[in-house]
């Protein structure tokens, strides 16, 4: 069965008002725009033993690799291939039928692969079962030229294992704004085959011309994920950045993998907590207010008291995991409430008034734009 059978733009608004794109998959159909937990916050769900599920229908596995080393590893070192395709089998084998799995090999930027690397990542996923097949970019800064041969080369070889298999080749979004271009525009050529391409997240306040470059493809009936996200710019500005980027035509947003393990600030009451309401990260004791109830409807805040998840996170080890514990519980939390964030942004966008939405959100009036004002003022 084909893991993705068609996408289709079911509703556009212009300029820049989002998309809902309906993608027909072999597990159901996903609407956008909608978030797609990782691995990281799956682990974080078993770390505090929180059984309910998530009803997400596409879940990524994600994977840093820290430089070009640890990928030749894969191919270069008795069993290290074996090691990492068991681990990923596993992590498959827990969604198979319930959602459509997707790979994500995290790579730092700057990285250069060659076609043996990227036929070891092809490989890696096609044996660990997935449904889309990531299509790694050779390197951010390579040539259009260089880019079409290994989506070339990496398709042909994906569809001769398995032609029901989806592909998603990725590009960066934090690379040279032409080169982006030309990229996109080559990927694109292929609406109706191809049915989804990635992109390797920045910041949309940095690298805005493609993003804007994005949109200009709005109207294309291919599903555009975004991968590697960091949830706000810098503790200085807690925006919730991945509510930001549907406006450009992103339709489904992942978390990256953390730079390093959240470490030990020693204190939990500044554990950042996705807020709803203003769709910012406030710290979780700030985000509670005097009532100390966590002010949201997800299974794990639900009628509870900022004390009593203390306690019971307290409760799963010592001290000093207590503030991991914590962290975890935020982030399983941010799954269902920021999934349900953006089922709201998708009814606003389906009512043409998802610019007016943002501005009833601290975390993303700083996306707002110049022509958003001037319609503003029209509007007045
Ligand atoms: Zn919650």
């Amino acid at each position: 069965m084909k893991r993705i059978s068609k996408v289709r733009v079911e509703h556009r608004d212009e300029p820049r008002g989002g998309r809902i794109v309906r993608i027909a998959t072999s597990v159901g159909t996903v609407e956008t725009p909608t978030r797609a937990p990782t691995s990281t916050e799956l682990n974080a769900k078993v770390n505090i033993h929180f059984e309910e599920p998530w009803d997400n229908l596409v879940f990524e596995v994600a994977s840093r690799f820290l430089d070009v080393a640890q990928v030749q590893a894969l191919h270069q070192k008795n069993g290290a291939y074996a090691t990492k395709r068991r681990a990923l089998a596993a992590q498959v084998d827990k969604f198979r039928g319930y959602a459509l799995t997707k790979y994500f090999p995290q790579l730092a930027l700057g990285t250069t692969l060659d076609a043996r690397d990227v036929r070891t990542l092809l490989d890696l996923q096609v044996e660990a079962g997935f449904d889309v097949i990531s299509i790694p970019e050779p390197s951010s800064s390579c040539t259009l030229k260089r880019f079409e041969e290994n989506l070339d080369r990496s398709w042909s070889y994906i569809s001769a294992q398995d032609g029901d298999l989806a592909v998603m080749p990725y590009a960066s979004m934090s690379q040279d704004p032409a080169a982006f271009k030309a990229k996109l525009t080559a990927l694109v050529e292929h609406e109706g085959d191809l049915r989804a391409i990635g992109l390797h997240f920045a910041s949309p306040l940095t690298f805005r011309p493609n993003y804007l470059t994005l949109s200009e493809f709005g109207d294309r009936d291919v599903w555009f994920h975004s991968s590697g996200g960091r949830r706000y710019p810098s503790p200085r500005q807690p925006l919730a950045q991945l509510h930001a980027i549907q406006r450009f035509g992103v339709d489904s947003v992942s978390l990256g993998v953390p730079q390093a393990p959240v470490r030990g600030d020693p204190d939990w009451r500044y554990v950042r907590y996705f807020d709803r309401g203003t769709v910012t990260y406030p710290r979780i004791q700030e985000a509670c207010g005097r009532e100390a109830s966590l002010p949201c409807g997800c299974p794990l805040c639900r009628h509870r008291k900022l004390d009593d998840l203390v306690s019971h996170m307290r409760s799963l080890g010592n001290q000093d995991e207590l503030v991991l514990r914590i962290n975890d519980a935020a982030r399983v939390h941010e799954v269902y409430a920021s999934t349900a964030e953006f089922e709201d942004a998708r009814r606003a966008i389906r009512e043409g008034r998802l610019v007016r939405y943002f501005r009833r959100k601290a975390g993303l009036k700083p996306f707002l734009m110049p022509e958003d004002n001037q319609a503003r003022l029209v509007l007045e």
